[in-house]
């Protein structure tokens, strides 16, 4: 049998393993923490479920919904309660409905300026149609020219820069637009105009990843600090010094720990990796024991211009099982400077310095606050800034690649969980389709 390591037990690692396992290989997944299923976990906290990491999921994951159908999972995928957005603007929640020629002329809050340029994004979409496909982001690499924050500004002004563009980024993927492509951008309001409902898992959104490892051969606690290959297959290095051989290695580790981890890429593969760069940042839930808190939104985006430092709040009440009867929980994310700021200050800080912010917002039972759970992340979601998405296309179209070195993760394909499952996918074909064909001297 041929034996595949997978390094990294995240929604893509575990995917690819699963994948791979199904297809007869012999696979082993590593994970260095103590529970699998990276940033796709849940935790209870007293009634409340907490999601670590990915919050929900959305009903145009077409490769999630393949998956959790095989799976039988199908019944635990609950709509959203509401799904509804805001912005916040002048310290005031304003809906954030702006789907269509009608609804934009309609919106109150914009200046007749803003609602007249405003139409050039739909100009812009239909142009570069061709260009734009969410599963695919190194496609639009020829519209990866600007960063968002400067085709927003130049093209559309202050306004809607300010208050359509950065808060709803900045809250869904805590990513400022200075620190996104163009590109990333217009993917993904084409795949938003497409429309889709969210979801989450009732009992908490690491189902699906727990459900996957408890297919797996997953060895927890098993950080490994190196990766080597010949022409024989790959070997792993556990920080505990332990050795394990293998055919093939699937690395699903974050991309920036790609390059430091494996010691024989290739130059272009090498420089790629040195590029993959994360957002960093805080994410707090807060639980109140008051059902009055609930403001009835799901997401509220916060820009910059409003002097909170918070990239948005979502609510959990929302989601089916994960606040109990008579409760509220919110969930914020901290900006990334202020982020860095507190990062090594203890959770107590942190807490007190969340609902500082918090309170400069319109909510109400933040008084009867129980408790806050802290979750730091320095390595959150990757950025599809300026300049990857055609690094990206250059690597997936390279050809000298490791013959023994497969790699999946989000930040090939996008920063969310269908992304991370679909580098998966692909990375379990890949496999398939290198170790079959004779380019090794193994047979399957
Ligand atoms: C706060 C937050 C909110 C999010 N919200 C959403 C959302 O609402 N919807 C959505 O679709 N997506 C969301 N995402 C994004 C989504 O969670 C990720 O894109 C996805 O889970 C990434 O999966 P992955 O397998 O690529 O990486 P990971 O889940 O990070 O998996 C990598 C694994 O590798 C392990 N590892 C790293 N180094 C080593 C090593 N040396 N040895 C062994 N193991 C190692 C890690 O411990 C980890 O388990 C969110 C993410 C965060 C953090």
């Amino acid at each position: 049998m041929v034996k595949v390591i997978v390094v990294g037990g995240g929604i893509a690692g575990l995917t690819a393993g699963y994948t791979l396992q199904k297809d007869g290989f012999d696979v082993e997944v590593l994970e260095r923490n103590d529970v699998a299923g990276g940033r796709m976990r849940s935790e209870r906290h007293g009634d409340f479920v907490v999601d670590r990491g990915a919050q929900f999921i959305a009903s145009s994951y077409r490769n999630m919904k393949a998956l959790v159908d095989e799976l039988g999972l199908k019944p635990q995928v609950r709509r959203l309660k509401t799904g509804r957005g805001a912005t916040l603007r002048d310290g005031k929640f304003v809906s954030g409905n702006y789907a269509g020629y009608k609804a934009i002329f309609r919106a109150k809050d914009l200046s007749l300026q803003s609602k007249l340029r405003l139409p050039r994004i739909i100009l812009e979409l239909r142009r570069n149609k061709h260009l734009l496909d969410f599963y695919a982001i190194e496609k639009a690499a020829p519209l990866d020219d600007a960063s968002a924050y400067d085709w927003a500004l130049g093209r559309f002004g202050r306004e809607v820069l300010d208050y359509l563009i950065e808060p709803p980024f900045a809250s869904t993927f805590t990513v400022l637009p200075e620190n996104l492509s163009r590109a990333f951008v217009l993917a993904t309001i084409d795949y938003m105009f497409g429309g889709f409902r969210l979801s989450s898992f009732d009992g908490g959104n690491g189902l699906l990843t727990l459900t996957l490892a408890s297919k797996l051969r997953v060895r927890t606690s098993a950080e490994v600090s190196r990766i080597s290959q010949s022409a024989e297959g790959a070997a792993v290095t556990l920080a505990n010094g332990e050795t394990l051989n293998a055919d093939a290695v699937v690395v699903a580790t974050p991309g920036n720990h790609v390059a430091r981890l494996c010691d024989a890429l290739r130059d272009g593969e090498r420089r790629f990796f040195e590029g993959v760069r994360y957002a960093s940042s805080i994410i707090c839930f807060v639980m109140t024991s008051d059902l009055e808190a609930d403001p009835g939104i799901y997401g509220l985006g916060i820009g910059r211009k409003e002097n909170v430092r918070l990239y948005g709040m979502a609510m959990e009440n929302p989601k089916e099982g994960a606040v109990p009867p008579g409760k509220t929980m919110f969930n914020c994310a901290i900006s990334e400077a202020f982020a860095a700021d507190l990062m090594h200050k203890s959770d107590d800080e942190i807490a007190s310095a969340a609902l500082d912010e918090l309170g400069k917002l319109p909510l109400k039972g933040l008084d009867k606050t129980e408790k806050v759970v802290v979750h730091r992340w320095p390595e959150l979601v990757p950025q599809f800034y300026h300049g990857y998405i055609r690094s990206l296309a250059d690597f997936k179209t390279r050809g000298d690649r490791s013959d023994r070195l497969f790699f999946a993760g989000d930040y090939l394909v996008g920063p969310y969980t269908e992304a991370a499952l679909t580098s998966g996918l692909r990375a379990a074909a890949d496999v398939k389709e290198r170790l079959r064909s004779g380019a090794t001297t193994i047979a399957v």
